[in-house]
């Protein structure tokens, strides 16, 4: 049984067979390091470094940021720390940023767009992330990008930004994809960046078009459903292309169930909330590719997320 197998270490994850899965945590600052050590991550998926601008009248200077980011690196012992940019915008709101009032913030100025629009709040960002010792321990993740140029505009601040602080030690750039289209063209955007994550939350809402944060449908909006999940196929394919990995940072890696899905599809890394971890190692642990491939070729046949769930809750009735 799962349950009896749910000890947390922070040993390296395998299948059953030997396929390596990182299995990491979802972070919003320094405090969160210490649990999320203790439930087993392997390192930080995900950092969402909106924590440090929401609910303040200014942004946080360069040194402020940095003396953050930099305990997080610190307290991970060396471990991966994926810190995303500044993901604003729509739901998120960041008042001294001024954003202008948008009909649809949703399809606005978010994510990489705010930060484009506003290139000083990233400029400022990026040089916090690129001080952060050791070299190679921390990564670049990228919210809300749609086209190449969007990946392209960022990495030329980033160079820019390298240059400024006469850094030659290179850092990986990686973009969520969490918008329809970074799917659809996964493979041009895999050629540029480092490595994908999957953004399942805002990869669903764009997809079934449902807004995120209207509670009336927010039961039709399901990540496991056989329309995202033909997406997530689609990044990896894209991603394999140019030998990169890809990982899932969304709601959907949290579901110790969705491990045989994302795994069958060729995800590599799950980062997820700390509360979840124990369970989805012992999981994965128990896997076996060749399985996790046909429940994952079953699901994208099904007719509804609902279905997908049914046929994994069959599957693993322990769970
Ligand atoms: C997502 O969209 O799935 C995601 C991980 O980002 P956030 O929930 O912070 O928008
Ligand atoms: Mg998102």
């Amino acid at each position: 049984r799962l349950a009896a197998n749910r000890a947390a270490t922070q040993d390296d994850c395998y299948t059953a067979d030997g396929k390596r899965i990182e299995v990491v945590a979802n972070l919003g600052g320094p405090a969160d390091v210490a649990v999320a050590l203790e439930s087993g991550a392997e390192g930080c998926g995900l950092m969402r470094s909106e924590f440090l601008f929401l609910n303040r009248t200014s942004a946080p200077s360069e040194d402020e940021q940095y003396a953050q980011y930099q305990a997080i690196a610190d307290g991970l012992k060396g471990r991966p720390l994926i810190i995303r940019t500044l993901d604003a915008g729509a739901d998120k709101d960041v008042p001294y940023a001024n954003l202008p009032k948008e009909e649809n913030p949703a399809l606005g100025l978010r994510g990489v767009r705010m930060s484009l629009w506003q290139p000083e709040l990233l400029r400022t960002q990026i040089r916090a992330i690129l001080r952060v010792k050791p070299y190679g321990q921390c990564k670049i993740l990228l919210p809300m990008i749609a086209t190449l140029a969007d990946l392209r505009d960022v990495r030329r601040v980033i160079d820019e930004e390298m240059k400024a602080l006469a850094r030659t030690a290179p850092i990986e750039v990686g973009i969520m994809v969490e918008v329809p289209s970074a799917a659809l063209i996964s493979k041009t955007l895999a050629a540029e960046a480092d490595f994908l994550s999957v953004g399942t939350n805002d990869l669903a809402q764009y997809t079934l078009a449902i807004d995120r944060v209207n509670p009336r449908l927010a039961k039709q909006l399901d990540p496991f459903h056989p329309a995202v999940l033909r997406l997530i196929q689609l990044a990896v394919e894209g991603a394999k292309a140019h030998g990169r990995w890809v990982g899932v940072c969304g709601s959907l890696a949290s579901f110790p169930l969705a491990a045989p899905v994302l795994i069958g599809l060729g995800v590599t890394e799950l980062s997820a909330t700390s509360g979840s971890i124990a369970e989805i190692k012992a999981m994965v642990r128990t896997l076996d590719i060749d399985k996790c491939k046909a429940v994952a070729e079953a699901a994208l046949a099904l007719e509804s997320g609902e279905a997908v769930r049914r046929m994994l809750a069959q599957s693993w009735p322990e769970v």
